[in-house]
């Protein structure tokens, strides 16, 4: 039977990038570079990520029927993705226009476009793909309900990966399914933010008041610092939060890092790691994509990650 180690549920954009020398103000016109066109989106980052390392990746997205979606849809296929779960048509692809002055501040604008389109309906349609993964990663590019059905379409012996960026409001039963919940400084923050618990000075103490919310493990990634991990005890004793650091690099470009680790991450996890030995594994690969510029083309094969 068909098997994938990872299916991946989420947004897929084209960045439309320009360097500018400032951005306009209201009314104003600015000349900037030319124009220059990536893949990207979290769900089709991670996708292409996990591809790259070599697990049986799917990928469960809508794109439009335009040239944007076709280049989404080339880059999948590329790194060795199943892209018989992305859905075309409805809306155009979405759009990130992304534009970057001198300093390399980023101003970005997303046009959701077809990412807003993948319905619950279109999770339920998909039962083949999730009977046939052993990890579900899922992040919050794509309504919050379409998540909200990836929780109910899991099967009972898969494992759900939630980084909830950008950062919105998690209904319980979303939050408990999580294992882990994987979030950078800033989306732990919003996170804890809209709990019981205040947020503590030190990340050390956000892994354990992270886990009080509801998941069954936590991840808080610390860029340059790798990461911090923990798990719920079975008997509810309070979880000390494991470092995992990360490989010392030259970082270039540090976008799509987050996607790279949590894609590697799920499908370590997939193949039976714990938690901290998959963090490790997938610190290499963020400090990897970190080497590189772009997002989906800095993304290392495991031959690379393990030179590190
Ligand atoms: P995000 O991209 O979501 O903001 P982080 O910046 O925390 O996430 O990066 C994710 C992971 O990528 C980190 O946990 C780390 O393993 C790796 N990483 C990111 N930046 C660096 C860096 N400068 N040097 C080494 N590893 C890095």
């Amino acid at each position: 039977m068909l098997s994938y180690d990872l299916l991946v549920v989420g947004s897929a954009n084209a960045d439309l990038v320009v360097g500018v020398e400032r951005r306009p103000g209201a009314g104003e016109t600015v000349l900037g570079s030319d124009l220059v066109v990536h893949p990207g989106g979290k769900g089709a980052n991670q996708a292409c990520a996990a591809g790259r390392l070599g697990a049986r990746t799917a990928l469960l997205a809508r794109v439009g029927d335009d040239a944007h979606g076709r280049l989404l849809l080339e880059s999948q296929r590329a790194a060795g993705v199943d892209t018989s779960g992305v859905l075309v048509g409805g809306a155009p692809t979405g759009v990130a226009l992304i534009t970057v002055d001198p300093s390399g501040d980023n101003s970005i604008v997303v046009a959701p476009g077809a990412n807003a389109r993948l319905t619950p309906a279109d999770v339920r349609a998909a039962g083949r793909l999730f009977a046939a993964a052993r990890v579900v990663s899922v992040q919050l590019e794509i309504p919050l309900e379409t998540v909200a059905e990836v929780v109910r379409a899991l099967p009972p012996d898969a494992r759900l990966v939630l980084n909830p960026s950008p950062p919105a409001p998690l209904p319980p039963e979303v939050l408990a399914a999580c294992d882990p919940l994987v979030v950078n400084e800033h989306e732990a923050r919003y996170v804890l933010a809209g709990g019981p618990q205040p947020v503590g000075a030190t990340p050390e103490e956000w892994a354990p008041a992270l886990l009080d919310l509801g998941p069954r493990s936590v991840v808080v990634t610390l860029g340059e610092r790798g990461a911090l991990v923990a798990v719920r005890p079975p008997d509810g004793s309070p979880a000390p939060a494991v470092h995992v650091p990360s490989p010392r690099v030259r970082a270039v470009d540090t976008t799509g890092a987050g996607d790279a680790f949590t894609a590697a991450l799920a499908w370590r996890l997939g193949l039976g790691d714990e938690l901290p030995r998959a963090a490790a594994y997938a610190a290499r690969v963020g400090a990897a994509a970190v080497t590189r510029e772009g997002a989906q083309a800095s993304y290392p094969t495991a031959a690379e990650a393990a030179a590190l």
